[in-house]
């Protein structure tokens, strides 16, 4: 070994040497300092079985002070070769505690100081998932009286399950984000029902426009367990991908029970169990879980605004979300209410398709060059040339998470920087073109959008150069004032015809879906769903440093909300399972802070 290599180990193994021992010996001054005056320790369950940023010393301190006793942690390792790069050094560890084994990251800088830890659950201890050596024969060698095959116990427990026996979890939702969380929980032996209104895994993809594509390239795109194969397309037609979730459900043995509407929940103070009420091919059923996950999508229901005059429009109106794509409208003049993703997917369809197209942008939109975004923003992590260099998507997915939120618009903005030069010549012709254009708040673009406010945003996969060259054309910092039967009148008094009125307004808050299914009051008391509380225009304050409930214990007993993109719903499905499946064994697990609810929608 040379010295770059030598340094960085011998460092990194000193601190993680330092840091167990204070650990182990419940040292927890001796803890803090290790830490530097600017440091941040992020845990995924492990320490605090929440999901929780520690932002600075005296946070670390209460923390520690609250749960290492309880914790127990013990045995840390230096895992792989620690790195340096600009005086900061990177490094892998793994670790126990007194229930779990988990794997950290920390970033130590040249004063021996640790600007960031992070510590995340892998498995619990005694639960492990029957992987690898683990792994069950299937077939079981010898004489049995009476022997079933694995189709018939399947078809018992298919049959039994939500009848004679109950599920420990209800997951309502079959879409990507039910069905991963579905199979991590199917693999840790947590008796689980997914309740899917659509009748088969994937229609939710299925269902929407026809000419969509996944925006994220397909090494962020991975369900857990299953890798796409590696001919899988980049972005992968909306389709394919609900022909893969349709597969993956029936191979995971998922118990997904489709058709079925959930329809009311109640939580039974008497038994400590939910009652669920569905309607599963028209015939009800109540199933009784003790825990009760709302894997109903990344917002609530669709935002379609009230505008004068809209029920004497004899065209056609349609919520995005019901948009059947461009076929009808060859020849039409079509408004498309909104700027962000689907108004410009749906834009550019119908331009395919020689309709007569114009976008109202009401407010300002940060359009990010999908092959930029590609290069500069997510290359390092989820790409080919990642994955040749070592870094799969669980390395990144980790990675990722090793970044506190608190400071992650900070790595993010050279990356937007260096788009602003790459792309200057779209950009300068879209501002020619009266187009509204941003980058964020801070110039962070367009992941901190999406974790802030979740819009705002196109990923440009060919329609900016559509409205750049004025075929889409472009009404800017309007809205549309009335409805007429046969036009809109726009707030700066224009009037355009229309035949088909598409409003591409995005969607309500998630918890519009508790209100529904549980009560307003249950809804109010769980709060805001995402955003991070970064003050930031659809993000209001104060800081929480987290996703608001997500894949985290609610203010609401046994409630638990999932979902998110791919990559999120992959990646945290996996501290959601080992949640789940504490509670199944009667684990002790007790939650460090739980998040206050500071918004109710
Ligand atoms: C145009 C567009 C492009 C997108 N591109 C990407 C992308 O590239 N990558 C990405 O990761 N994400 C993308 N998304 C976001 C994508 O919608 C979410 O990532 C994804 O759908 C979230 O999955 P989910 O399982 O959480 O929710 P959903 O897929 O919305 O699943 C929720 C399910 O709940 C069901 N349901 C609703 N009510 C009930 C009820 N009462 N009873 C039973 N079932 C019910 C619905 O039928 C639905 O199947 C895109 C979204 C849009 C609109």
């Amino acid at each position: 070994m040379n010295d770059m290599t030598t340094l960085p180990t011998t460092a990194a193994g000193l601190w993680l040497a330092d840091f167990a021992s204070a650990l182990e010996s419940q040292d927890i001054d001796a803890a803090v300092e290790l830490f530097a005056p600017e440091s941040y320790w992020r845990d995924l369950v492990s320490f605090t079985w929440n999901i929780r940023t520690q932002e600075g010393p005296a946070a670390i301190r209460e923390m520690l002070e609250a749960r290492l006793a309880d914790v127990k942690p013990s045995n840390f390792q230096i895992e792989g070769e620690p790195s340096e790069s600009g005086g900061v050094i990177d490094a892998w560890f793994t670790f126990e505690t007194g229930v779990a084994r988990g794997r950290g990251h920390l970033r130590l800088l040249d004063n021996g100081k640790v600007w960031t830890l992070l510590t995340t659950m892998t498995e619990l201890k005694g639960f492990e998932e029957r992987k690898n050596e683990r792994r069950i024969m299937g077939a079981e060698h010898g004489v049995q009286a009476g022997r079933k095959t694995w189709l018939e116990r399947r078809k018992d427990e298919e049959a039994r399950l939500g009848y004679e026996e109950q599920p420990y979890v209800v997951i309502i939702g079959g879409g990507q984000g039910g069905i991963a969380l579905g199979a991590r929980l199917r693999r840790l032996g947590v008796p689980t029902i997914i309740v899917e209104k659509n009748e088969k895994p994937g229609d939710s993809w299925r269902k929407r426009y026809k000419s969509l594509c996944l925006h994220d390239p397909v090494w962020y795109d991975h369900l857990p367990y299953m890798p796409f194969p590696d001919d899988w397309p980049v972005f992968a037609p909306k389709d394919k991908l609900g022909d893969w979730l349709e597969m993956y459900t029936k191979v995971m043995e998922l118990n997904y029970w489709g058709s079925t509407v959930a329809k009311k929940c109640s939580f039974d103070e008497a038994t400590q169990t939910w009652n669920v009420v569905v309607e599963r091919q028209g015939k009800e059923v109540v199933l009784r879980p003790t825990q009760l996950v709302f894997a109903l999508g990344v917002s609530g229901y669709p935002n379609t605004p009230k505008i004068p005059g809209a029920e004497t429009f004899l065209g056609e109106q349609q919520h995005s979300s019901q948009h059947p794509g461009p076929e009808a409208y060859t020849g039409k003049k079509c408004v498309v209410l909104g700027s962000n993703n689907s108004a410009h997917d749906i834009c550019a369809a119908l331009w395919e398709y020689g309709a007569d197209v114009t976008m109202i942008q009401r407010s300002s939109t940060h359009i990010a060059p999908s092959d930029s975004l590609m290069e500069l923003a997510l290359g390092g992590l989820y790409s080919e040339k990642a994955v040749q260099s070592g870094i799969d998507h669980h390395k990144a997915d980790l990675i990722f998470a090793s970044v506190p939120y608190a400071i992650m618009h900070t790595f993010h903005i050279p990356a937007y920087d260096a788009m602003k030069q790459r792309d200057a010549d779209l950009y300068s012709r879209l501002e020619k073109a009266g187009f509204m254009l941003d980058f964020g708040v801070d110039g962070s673009g367009l992941f901190m959008k999406y974790l802030r406010r979740g819009s705002g945003y196109y990923i440009d996969v060919g329609a900016s150069e559509l409205v750049a060259n004025g075929s889409i054309k472009l009404k800017s910092g309007v809205n549309i004032d009335h409805i007429n039967p046969r036009s809109v009148t726009l707030s700066d008094g224009t009037e355009l015809p229309a035949d088909l009125l598409v409003y591409a307004t995005g969607y309500g808050s998630m918890n519009g879906w508790l209100a529904d299914l549980i009560s307003p009051e249950v809804a109010d008391q769980v709060g805001k769903c995402w955003g991070l509380g970064s003050d930031t225009p659809k993000d209001p304050g104060p800081w929480e440093g987290e996703p608001r409930n997500m894949w985290k214990p609610t203010n609401v007993k046994n409630l638990w909300i999932h979902g998110g993109n791919l990559h999120q719903s992959r990646h945290y499905s996996q501290f959601l399972s080992l949640q789940l499946k504490a509670r199944y064994e009667h684990i002790p697990t007790p939650v460090y802070k739980l998040q206050p609810s500071y918004h109710k929608r």
